[in-house]
């Protein structure tokens, strides 16, 4: 059923928890799907706190192999089993997730009550990797220090809906509806009514790109345009862009940057160094650049169908 479409941030902070921030974790809410991307120490911890039902996790996204967007996987897995889940649970992540799983599960002596799946991916350029009849999902490189991926969540523009008044003054029967809600036109005593006379386009399509951990580089521009909400990752202000750099990271200036030049309707900001006990500077830098920016934090849940509109 197409509906919701909430981002739930479950940690904001880079390596280490500080500040009553977790390591990266977020929950997306679309239309029937719960998706969980990384997941770091104390995710689970935050689902009980901003009540995310873990057992309808059906996918997780996996941006890169360090700690703080992993190690709240092997707690997660097992305590599914604890549930008795029996629904498969799909991971997709780089090569090495297979690998960290399989041993964390040997080694603990842990039987899954479920199957899981893990599909490592591997390319140099954005690829479709998953696809339902109202959203697909795409990864695509971002720039770190090892192999990281970002995510892409795209909506497919829904059917049309079938206006209530038309339904009553042409009397349609079922199979009537059934035919106009396929796109076809209406005939009624001979004359042809068009499919656009008598229905209404459904919800705006929406998509929303994670990118993190990574640089602000250009080439992340062509994967994430023009989406509605992107997060990049802000880990530190921009008088030490030298060591963003470096470490593979961005500051807030150059993700703003980046969000103005791929025209994204919002940025969310989050990785943030443990450095800084207040992160009100760095939504203030973003915004210096780039208008419509969210200062994510732990506990934050935005409605994606409904941010404010930059344009
Ligand atoms: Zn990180
Ligand atoms: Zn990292």
């Amino acid at each position: 059923m197409r509906g919701q479409f909430y981002l739930t941030i479950l940690g904001s902070n880079s390596a280490t928890p500080a500040y009553g921030r977790f390591p990266t974790s977020q929950v997306l809410t679309l239309n029937d799907h719960t998706f969980l991307i990384d997941c770091g120490e104390g995710s689970q911890i935050r689902m009980g706190e901003y009540k995310i039902k873990r057992n309808k996790i059906s996918h997780i996204f996996i941006s890169h192999m360090h700690g703080d967007h992993i190690f709240g996987l092997p707690g997660l897995i097992t305590s599914l089993t604890l549930n008795s889940r029996k629904e498969p649970l799909t991971i997709y992540g780089p090569k090495g997730i297979k690998a960290f799983l399989d041993a964390v599960i040997s080694m603990s002596y842990s039987h899954l009550s479920f199957d899981l799946i893990i599909n490592e991916i591997e390319t140099d350029k954005k690829i479709s990797i998953l696809a339902f009849e109202d959203v697909e999902i795409f990864a695509f490189p971002v720039f770190h220090r090892i192999p990281t991926y970002g995510y892409l969540f795209e909506e497919k523009a829904g059917p049309r809906n079938i206006l209530k008044s038309a339904i009553h003054k042409y009397s349609l029967s079922v199979d009537q509806i059934k035919s106009i809600k396929a796109g076809n036109d209406l005939d009624f005593d001979g004359k042809t009514i068009p499919n656009e006379e008598i229905t209404k386009e459904s919800l705006k399509p929406q998509s929303y790109a994670y990118c993190a951990d990574s640089r602000a580089d250009d080439r992340i521009i062509e994967s994430v345009k023009g989406v509605s909400a992107m997060y990049f990752e802000t880990t530190y202000l921009d008088d030490l862009r030298d060591q963003a750099s470096e470490r593979g990271h961005a500051t807030s200036k150059q993700a703003a940057e980046l969000a103005l030049k791929a025209n994204v309707n919002a940025l969310i900001t989050g990785h943030y160094s443990s450095r800084y006990k207040d992160v009100q500077p760095i939504l203030d830098e973003a915004k210096s650049v780039f208008p419509n920016v969210y200062l994510g934090y732990d506990g934050m849940m935005l409605d994606i169908r409904n941010l404010d509109q930059s344009k």
